[in-house]
C-alpha cells in the first residue's frame, strides 16, 4: 500500500446551535484510508458514524452545521499522483431514497459514469451498463426496469452498479444493508469485497454490526458519543478489544455455536443525544467497569493506547 493515504481525516468536529446552545454530534475524529483498503467504522446509530461519512462529502445534513477538522483526500492513479481530486461513490442506507423512482435503472447507471465515458457514443454506453448489472448480479433487462419492479435486494445491487459506473477510488457504503434480509446482507457484502478485489478500490463501510467487520475489512475504528473510542487492525481488535464498549458490541455478536435458549447479550441503556451527554466518560451511564474517576477528565480509557 502507498504511503500516503487516499483519504486522512484529522481533528474532525461537526457543531450544530439550536435555541443558543451548541451541539457536537462529532468531536476531534481522526483516522485514514489507506489506498486500496478497507476501513470500518462501527457503532450504534446515534454515535456520529454516518455524519461523520456524510462530512467526507461535504453532505452534512443541513446547512447549519459547522465543519472544522481537516479532511483530505490524495489520489495515487498513475498521473494525478497527489492530486485532491479523488474520485468518490456513496453507497446510502436505503436504496429506494437514492433510486430515481421516475427513471430507468439504466438510465440512472449512466448518469454516474465518468465524464470521458459519457462522451462515448450510446451504443457502448448500453453495453457498459449491461456488463455492471451483471457484474452486479442483475440480468440485462434490469437496465430497462423502473426502481419499483425490483426487489431491496436488486435495488441495492443497482446502486452498487451506479456507484462502479463511476469508476471510484474510493467507495463510501453507509449502513447498506440495512433494509435487506440476513441472507441478502451478506450477498451485498461479499459483493462489496469481490469488488473492491476487482477493481482495486478503498471502501470506507459504515456499520453497527462489528460480525460484518471480521474477515472484510483491514482497520476497524469504534465509535461511541461522537469519539472514536478504538481503532486498529481487525484482528488485533477483535482478538483483544481494550475499550469496554467495544466489548460490549463483541459480545453482543451471536454465536453460531451458542445454545439456543442461551439469552441475547445487550449493553444496557442507549446512546445518549449530544445534548445530554454527561460529564467525563460518554460511556459511563452504560459501562459495568465504571469507577468514580470516570465521572471526570482523568476518565482511563481516555489516556489508554487504543
Ligand atoms: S473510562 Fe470508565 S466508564 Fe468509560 S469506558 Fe473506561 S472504564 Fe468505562
Amino acid at each position: 500500500m502507498s504511503e500516503k493515504p487516499l483519504l486522512e481525516v484529522s481533528g474532525l468536529r461537526i457543531a450544530f446551535m439550536r435555541d443558543g446552545r451548541e451541539y457536537v454530534p462529532v468531536r476531534n475524529v481522526s483516522f485514514a484510508v489507506p489506498v486500496h483498503g478497507r476501513v470500518a467504522v462501527v457503532g450504534e446509530s446515534g454515535c456520529g458514524k454516518s455524519l461523520t461519512s456524510l462530512a467526507l462529502t461535504g453532505l452534512p445534513p443541513t446547512d447549519r452545521a459547522h465543519v472544522s477538522g481537516e479532511i483530505k483526500f490524495a489520489s495515487a492513479l498513475p498521473g494525478s499522483e497527489g492530486s485532491q481530486n479523488v474520485r468518490v461513490s456513496y453507497v446510502f442506507q436505503l436504496p429506494t431514497e437514492t433510486l430515481n423512482p421516475v427513471m430507468r435503472i439504466g438510465d440512472q447507471i449512466r448518469e454516474a459514469f465518468p465524464p470521458y465515458r459519457a462522451k462515448t457514443r450510446r451504443r457502448e454506453q448500453d453495453e457498459k451498463i449491461v456488463s455492471l448489472l451483471e457484474r452486479v448480479g442483475l440480468p440485462s433487462r434490469a437496465a430497462r426496469a423502473y426502481p419499483c419492479e425490483l426487489s431491496g435486494g436488486q435495488q441495492q445491487r443497482a446502486v452498487l452498479a451506479m456507484a462502479l459506473a463511476a469508476e471510484p477510488e474510493l467507495l463510501i457504503a453507509d449502513e447498506p444493508t440495512t433494509a435487506l434480509d440476513v441472507t441478502t446482507q451478506q450477498q451485498v457484502l461479499d459483493l462489496v469485497e469481490e469488488l473492491a478485489a476487482e477493481t482495486g478500490m478503498a471502501v470506507l463501510l459504515i456499520t453497527h454490526n462489528l460480525g460484518l467487520v471480521a474477515g472484510r475489512m483491514d482497520i476497524v475504528n469504534v465509535m461511541y458519543a461522537g469519539e472514536i473510542v478504538e481503532s486498529g487492525n481487525v484482528v488485533d481488535v477483535l482478538s483483544n478489544p481494550r475499550h469496554p464498549y467495544t466489548r460490549g458490541l463483541l459480545a453482543a455478536v451471536p454465536a453460531l455455536d451458542d445454545p439456543r435458549d442461551a439469552p441475547l447479550h445487550d449493553i444496557p441503556g442507549t446512546v445518549p443525544t449530544p445534548d445530554a451527554w454527561p460529564s467525563g466518560c460518554a460511556f459511563r451511564p452504560r459501562c459495568v467497569e465504571a469507577k468514580a474517576i470516570c465521572a471526570t477528565e482523568d476518565y482511563p480509557c481516555r489516556f489508554c493506547s487504543c
